[in-house]
Order: structure tokens, then C-alpha cells, then sequence
């Protein structure tokens, strides 16, 4: 699981050119070949080669000034509660204000790492008005220029430093790891109560330090699984997170940290801008997704029938759209089994292996019928494919001339092979390399 970083601040102090400087050089590569559109708030980084996450928790509330105290203390909270390190960023043109103490109050009391980043700092004098930020009493901070992104690369030397030793225990066993993720509403806390009772099938919490204590395993017809952060889930479920941003940022810690995760819907609303994000953020990170449109003991059957539903959801998740959907309640018990079936199912796609003698004869034959359309009077040729030995289905073809293959073709290979076999819910990756 990578690191979670949050940047925390006031508005216009530069937390977003800082979040975009740090995802962008690696969405510059990852994003331009999948064509997934980029995220404003959530985004992976690199350095060193360490890869971390980084979410920017003003993404809400960026540029209105008269920004309340409750919105700024919504912000830190998320960054406490959700990352590894925190970087809080101030501007050294306009020293400290009001605001920037409030943030540093609620700082002092964490014991995650807090980097303080000093913004605007381009020139020597700037570098000795920074001194004052030290009467933030979070100690040492970092001075940078997010424009040019002068002073960046120690700031990340520091994050690296900052990020918490990973327990070496960290997967003790090949358990599916499922999260429970959705807005709030959506009945995740009654999904999960229903699954697995009142906490009587509990087999252990797995013990470890505090941050990474998540996973709970259960014992549930016959299917031995962890099911991740359901103490946080039972938590929020309390807190009311109104504004969309907040209540999908505080998936990501879930996702990231399961193999599959069970998007729960409320039927009585439909498939949202919310339960899109959270669905996005599932298939950029490469995991498993089951969709279960819950309460549907609430819809009306001869208003809108499930076909009709499930053809609405899957418009939406295109390009993406071989997920299983399943109508369910949470409230009644219907087809609860179903959907632990499922999602132990898409676990099992996930991890299967095709072997490479399997997959050449079936693929070879499906590109001799079509093959890729011939480029500038070239034939594009494809001999020999394979599947990668990585954690979640990668698949390699190689070309002699792999710049010709275009994203339509690549989606025919993809489609090809989720109708030979069974990839359900699981995003796949198809590389076109040179022979
Ligand atoms: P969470 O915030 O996603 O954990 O949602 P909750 O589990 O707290 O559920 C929100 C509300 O929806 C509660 O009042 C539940 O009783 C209700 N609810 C949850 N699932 C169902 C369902 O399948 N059918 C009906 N009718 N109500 C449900």
C-alpha cells in the first residue's frame, strides 16, 4: 500500500501548484497512454522511487477567501485521519495569518509527521521573512517556490525521510482484502452488519500499529476474507460528511488498501457524481470493483425494472463497464450471499494467470481475423503475446511497429479477452511493446 500524503492549507496559498507539480510528471506518463481523465484532487507521485499518493484537501473550497474555520478544521481532519504525512503549506508574501494558526493548532496535536512548506520563497530576502513561520511552533519548515518549483526536491527528500516504517508483516496471508466503500447513506455500515451480524463473527483483529490496524477478518459462509476499515466505516457513519469531495477522499485509504472494493449505491438516488469518483478511484488504482445497488426493496418494480437500471449504471462507467451489478438490501437480506460470491469471484479473476502457450493460441487467432489497420502504407504485425507477472492482469503484445497500435485496437484485444475469459470486475492493462 503506498503512502497517503496530505497537502493542507488555506485557500491560495499554492496547495494545488504544489499537488499538481507532484503529480505531474507521473500522471505526464500514466495518464496520456490510459486517457483517464485526471483527477483535481486525488493523484499518484513518485520519487526516489518511492510512489505515494497525495490528495489536495482544499480541493473544495479553492480560491474564495472568507473560507469558514469549520471548513478549514474539515480539511485537517481528513489530512489526519486518512494520511501518513501531512504538508501544510503557507505563503511567506503574506506571513501568518489568522487562519494558518488555526490549521498549526490542530497540527500541534498530531503525531503524524507534519512538514511545514513555506510558499513563495524565490529570492534571500524572502528566505529570512520565512523565519517567522517558526512561531507556528511545528519546528523546522521547508521554503520552496511552487511556480518554478525551486526548493521541491528537498521538501520531497524530507517526505521520503518522513514516511512511517511499514510493518514487515504486512500481508500475513493471501486473504482477499475487501473494502466497503460508497457515500454515506448508502447503507455500507447495514451492508456489512447484515453480512456478518453483530460482531459475532469476528475471528481477529489483526494486531498491528495503529495505522495499519484495518483489516478485520471474518469466517462467513465458508469464505474466509478481511474486510478493511469497518471501524472507520462505523465511525463516519456518525460524522456528517455533507460535500461530496470529503466523503470520497476518505475512501481512498480503504481502496488502496483492499483488493476489491463493494461500491455501495442507495437505489432510491442512482449512480452519482460521488459513486463515479469513488468507482474512478477504484479502477486507477487497479482494483477489483463489485457495484451493489442497495435498498432496492424501496424501488418501485414496475417503474424501472433492473435491466433498465443496470444499462443506466453501466453507461456511466464506460470505458470501463465489465463490472457485475447486483440489486440487493441490506434491510431485507436479498441476495446478500450473492454478492460476497461475487466479490470473492472478481478476487479470484484478479488473480488468475493465463499461461502463454493458452493465450497466444486464442490471441493470434483473434488478430489474424482482424488484424490492426495498417498505418502510413505499413502493416503492423503481432506474433507473440503474454501475460505479465504482475499483481493485477497486464498483458503484452509485441509489435514491429507497437507506435501504430492505437487505443481502438487495444480495446478490441482488451474485449477479446474478457470474452475468452472471466475478468470480471477487474480493470486490465494491455501494453504494445516493440519485438
Ligand atoms: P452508511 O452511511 O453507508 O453506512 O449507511 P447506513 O448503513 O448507516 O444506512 C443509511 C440508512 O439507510 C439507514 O437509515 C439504514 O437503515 C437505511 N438502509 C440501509 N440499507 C437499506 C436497505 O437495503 N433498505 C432500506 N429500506 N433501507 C436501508
Amino acid at each position: 500500500m503506498n503512502n497517503i500524503v496530505a497537502i493542507v492549507g488555506r485557500p491560495n496559498v499554492g496547495k494545488s501548484t504544489l499537488f499538481n507539480r507532484l503529480i505531474q510528471r507521473r500522471e505526464a506518463i500514466v495518464d496520456s497512454v490510459s486517457g483517464v481523465t485526471r483527477d483535481r484532487n486525488y493523484g499518484k507521485s513518485e520519487w526516489n522511487g518511492k510512489e505515494f499518493s497525495v490528495i489536495d484537501t482544499g480541493g473544495y473550497v479553492r480560491g474564495s477567501d472568507d473560507v469558514f474555520e469549520g471548513e478549514i478544521r474539515k480539511q485537517v481532519e481528513l489530512a489526519i485521519d486518512e494520511a501518513d504525512v501531512i504538508i501544510f503549506v503557507v505563503d511567506v508574501e503574506e506571513g501568518i495569518t489568522p487562519m494558518d494558526e488555526t490549521v498549526a493548532k490542530l497540527l500541534r496535536k498530531v503525531t503524524k509527521p507534519v512538514l511545514l512548506a513555506v510558499n513563495k520563497v524565490d529570492n534571500a530576502m524572502r528566505e529570512k521573512d520565512a523565519v517567522e513561520f517558526y512561531n507556528l511552533g511545528l519546528g523546522e519548515y521547508y521554503t520552496f517556490a511552487s511556480i518554478s518549483g525551486s526548493g521541491t526536491g528537498d521538501l520531497l527528500d524530507a517526505l521520503i525521510e518522513a514516511f512511517p516504517e511499514k510493518p514487515v508483516v504486512e500481508v500475513k496471508e493471501d486473504l482477499p482484502r475487501f473494502a466497503v466503500v460508497g457515500r454515506p447513506n448508502a447503507g455500507k455500515s447495514s451492508f456489512i452488519n447484515a453480512l456478518i451480524g453483530q460482531d459475532r463473527y469476528i475471528v481477529t483483529d489483526i494486531a498491528g500499529t495503529t495505522r495499519d490496524a484495518i483489516d478485520t477478518k471474518f469466517d462467513r459462509f465458508g469464505f474466509e476474507f478481511n474486510l478493511v476499515d469497518t471501524a472507520g466505516i462505523r465511525r463516519k457513519a456518525k460524522v456528517k460528511e455533507d460535500l461530496e469531495f470529503y466523503s470520497v477522499m476518505r475512501s481512498v485509504r480503504a481502496i488502496e488498501h483492499a483488493d476489491i472494493c463493494i461500491l455501495v449505491i442507495d437505489a432510491t438516488r442512482g449512480f452519482e457524481g460521488q459513486d463515479q469518483s469513488i468507482f474512478w478511484l477504484a479502477e486507477k488504482n487497479r482494483k477489483g470493483v463489485v457495484i451493489l445497488v442497495n435498498k432496492w426493496d424501496l424501488v418501485e418494480k414496475d417503474t424501472m425494472s433492473s435491466r433498465d437500471y443496470e444499462a443506466k449504471i453501466r453507461k456511466e462507467l464506460m470505458p470501463f463497464t465489465d463490472v457485475p451489478i447486483l440489486f440487493v438490501s441490506a434491510l431485507t437480506k436479498q441476495r446478500l450471499l450473492k454478492a460476497l460470491e461475487t466479490t470473492v469471484q472478481v478476487f479470484e479473476n484478479r488473480k488468475q494467470r493465463i499461461s502463454t502457450s493458452k493465450f497466444n493460441e486464442y490471441m493470434l487467432k483473434v488478430i489474424e481475423s482482424y488484424p490492426p489497420p495498417a498505418m502510413k502504407g505499413k502493416y503492423v504485425k503481432i506474433k507473440y503475446c503474454m501475460q505479465l507477472p504482475t499483481p493485477t492482469p497486464q498483458f503484452v503484445f509485441f509489435a514491429n511497429l507497437p507506435q501504430y497500435v492505437k487505443e481502438p485496437y487495444k480495446r478490441y484485444l482488451e474485449n477479446k479477452i474478457r470474452e475468452n475469459w472471466d475478468f470480471a470486475g477487474v480493470p486490465i492493462d494491455i501494453y504494445i511493446r516493440e519485438k
